[in-house]
């Protein structure tokens, strides 16, 4: 039976890892992988994460299985922290999902539930799960243009000429904030202009916010979110707490469904709450009671508010750095659009034979289309990174 399978293509985030470890070399750069780092290099446990998993390990009297849908505290907490309170309870249907992905691969099969085939439009480029979940479930897909490769940033007039294109309940993929891979983001006018076209289309929004806090800040990253969210009758949402909680192997992610009314939001609960039985039963508990834990205590909400902030500063102040060793040692403002960037990857616009280049000749590890992991530098090595971006010839 097995020898008829077919071998699967590589993940070429994980092949790029593998690569980089077998590399000797002492001064070897990993800007790889979408992990955060500080400036020592390390993937932090956050303080508040500790606070609560030592207080969830002393309190935790069982471990009986919790509800399809997850503990509902957890939806709550979250949903609140992504929502705000502009969104009435009587609209939001949630089930928690193993991470981001969990919640995304899930969206797409509630989809495929409702309208078989309903076209889901994704952002070119876009993160490569998007469409390799899609065409695994065999779902029809498009592309709509996002980047302009030449302005390093959203090419908002191709994208409303291509998203003109879809048709009554098709679904919309769109990035909460900091766009992976890109790092450029729709301003609050253009998030108002997609929610009209999306409206007069009848289209479905699906947002996938795996970032929030990474940004400009946790409110400013939802706003595009909450904008879509109050103004569409319905709307998907899939949330990761992997980076903005450093959780990422407990795989703790939301799949929100937003309905216009009471009878819908039930049927969108007990869809949700039934994928979850078909694919794994109950959803992870541990990481999703670390984050309610967290978010209902005004002290270790405040203490892991600081810290992301400590995070996202840091991301900033690297990007200012890059922008400044790149626009002195290019004599030109042509990189200051990673200033600009948001989030934790900036795509620098470098062909494969330069990213190629700057691997062989410097020990530079990026993804092939450029995609740069800001959290991946220091203070030490942004200077590193922008003479081999010169040298490359970017
Ligand atoms: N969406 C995007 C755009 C992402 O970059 C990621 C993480 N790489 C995710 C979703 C999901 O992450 P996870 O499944 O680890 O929570």
């Amino acid at each position: 039976m097995f020898d008829q399978l077919k071998q699967q293509p590589a993940d070429k985030i994980l092949a790029l890892m593998q690569s980089f470890r077998e590399d000797p070399r002492d001064d070897k750069i990993d800007l790889g992988v979408g992990v955060y780092r500080d400036a020592e290099g390390v993937t932090p446990v956050m303080r508040a994460v500790k606070a609560a998993e030592a207080r969830i390990l002393e309190q935790q009297t069982t471990k009986a299985y919790t509800g399809l849908a997850g503990e509902p505290g957890y939806a709550k907490a979250l949903t609140g922290l992504i929502l705000g309170a502009d969104v009435a309870p009587s609209r939001i249907a949630a089930v928690a999902t193993p991470g981001g992905t969990g919640a995304i691969r899930q969206g797409f099969e509630l989809i495929r539930m409702a309208s078989p085939d309903a076209r889901v439009w994704i952002s070119a480029p876009t993160w490569p799960n998007h469409p390799s979940i899609l065409k695994y479930l065999g779902m029809p897909f498009s592309e709509y243009r996002y980047f302009d490769d030449a302005a390093r940033d959203v090419d908002f007039a191709g994208m409303m000429e291509d998203l003109s294109q879809v048709a009554e309940g098709d679904v919309v993929l769109l990035h909460g904030c900091c766009h992976n891979p890109t790092g450029a983001n729709l301003t609050l006018g253009q998030w108002q202009s997609v929610a009209d076209l999306l409206l007069e289309k009848r289209a479905i929004p699906f947002i996938d916010i795996a970032y929030q806090g990474f940004g400009d800040g946790l409110e400013s990253d939802a706003a595009g979110t909450r904008l879509i969210a109050t103004q569409l009758p319905q709307a998907l949402i899939a949330a990761s707490c992997s980076k903005n909680f450093g959780i990422y192997r407990e795989r703790t992610g939301l799949l929100i469904a937003l309905s216009s009314d009471d009878a819908m939001q039930k049927l969108a609960q007990g869809n949700l709450a039934y994928l979850n039985r078909q694919n794994f039963s109950f959803p992870p508990d541990h990481g999703a009671r670390v984050v309610m834990t967290i978010l209902d205590d005004p002290e270790l909400r405040a203490d892991w508010k600081a810290e992301l902030e400590e995070m996202r500063a840091g991301m900033l102040a690297l990007r200012e750095q890059l922008a400044d060793e790149l626009r002195q040692r290019s004599n030109s403002d042509r990189f200051d659009f990673i200033a600009r960037h948001r989030g934790m990857f900036s795509r620098l616009g470098a062909t494969p034979e330069q990213v190629e280049a700057m691997r062989r000749d410097s020990g530079i590890y990026m993804v092939g289309d450029s995609r740069l992991n800001i959290a991946g530098l220091n203070a030490r090595t942004v200077p590193i990174l922008a003479q081999a971006i010169i040298d490359a010839g970017v």
